[in-house]
């Protein structure tokens, strides 16, 4: 019988986002979403936004918003794509930056969705081992692959790597290096947005979904050469940013000062509830971002943490396996939803 499914895609396991429960009551500390609100620049757009603009298509090349994120990152608007959320970037960029059946990279733990997106294309997906503390290693120099996806800060340990380290794989890095700074403004002010202006091999890619506190917006860009944003914009679909999101995103990047705040108090706590897990014997990766990487104390396995703290309606989130199934990742909220947390462990 013919075969209604394309075999890569039957053999397929898809991602697993965290849980977004539609219960009410539960404290959500599982998607690293922002606690606070957006900018109330959002909320005018989406007040003023005119209906009637919808009947027309959106403008595919988002250039206005083009014009404003390279104006912000201090580059020409043809190094700047716009997409769905970075996640599209990341999809667009394993096709543009491998050959058929070739390979992406990536450290190990990293962003769970590197390799779903990887096989979803029919590519080999090279892992290269962080060491125990989940620090810098140098990937190895003989690395064949089309495209590395290096997130910095690391997802889930929140771990960041230094500029210079990055810089000199760059150099050394026959491919495309991706660096994923979805969580980079958490970072108190370090990026890796000079390596994507001057090396021809590095894109970086941002999103509004965490320090913008628009998830549910879906908007991502990258910034790197002409040659490689082009690449991307020959993939996408048409019309792959709508006309609403690119207004209310607009918006949001007009305000920058808005998420600065709200990133510096979601800082703020996660430093308090680093030292009072510490105090409480977890160990606490150093986080550049906003969630934190915990290794709970002897007695108390990660996974049974995990199920005591949803039964008390706290919402974490545990990656199975071998190299993260002894931790847990809990986003940052706000100080009386971690307080709470605190209370509850
Ligand atoms: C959340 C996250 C993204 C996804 O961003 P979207 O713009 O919401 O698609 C990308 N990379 C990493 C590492 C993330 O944690």
């Amino acid at each position: 019988m013919k075969k209604l499914i394309r075999s890569s895609v039957a053999g397929l396991t898809a991602y697993t986002p965290g849980e977004q429960p539609r219960v009410a009551g539960l404290v959500k500390l599982n998607t690293n979403e922002n606690p606070y609100p957006p900018s109330p620049a959002v909320t005018q757009v989406l007040r003023d936004f005119a209906a009637e603009s919808l009947r027309l298509y959106p403008d595919p090349m988002c250039n206005a918003l083009r014009g404003r994120i390279a104006e912000l990152a201090g580059c020409a608007r043809e190094q700047v794509f716009v997409g769905n959320g970075s996640d599209e970037v990341l999809r667009l960029a394993m096709r543009a930056f491998t050959q058929p059946g070739g390979t992406v990279a990536a450290f190990e733990p990293t962003y769970s969705l590197y390799p779903v997106l990887a096989a979803a294309d029919e590519l080999k997906y090279r892992t290269v081992p962080l060491p125990e503390d989940f620090s810098w290693v140098m990937p190895p120099a003989d690395l064949d692959a089309g495209l590395f996806c290096l997130a910095n800060p690391n997802a889930p340990t929140g771990v960041f790597y230094p500029l210079e380290s990055i810089r000199g794989f760059c150099r050394a890095f026959a491919g495309v290096v991706l660096i994923d700074e979805a969580y980079v403004d958490f970072a108190g002010g370090r990026d890796c947005l000079e390596l994507a202006k001057t090396l021809p091999n590095v894109l970086v890619c941002r999103t509004l979904s965490k320090s913008y506190s628009l998830a549910g917006l879906r908007l991502g860009w990258a910034i790197g050469s002409p040659e490689l944003i082009g690449a991307l914009y020959k993939l996408k679909d048409s019309y792959n940013v709508d006309g609403l999101a690119q207004a209310v995103a607009l918006a949001a990047l007009g305000d920058v000062g808005w998420m600065q705040t709200n990133a510096r108090r979601i800082v703020a706590t996660r430093e308090r509830v680093a030292a009072k897990l510490a105090e409480r014997g977890f160990r606490v990766t150093p986080s550049a971002a906003n969630f934190l990487w915990v290794l709970p104390p002897a007695g108390m396995p990660a996974a049974d943490l995990f199920a005591q703290l949803r039964e008390k309606k706290f919402l974490v989130r545990y990656f199975p396996g071998p190299r993260t199934g002894d931790f847990l990742r809990i986003t940052v909220g706000s100080d009386e939803q971690m307080d709470a947390l605190l209370a509850a462990i």
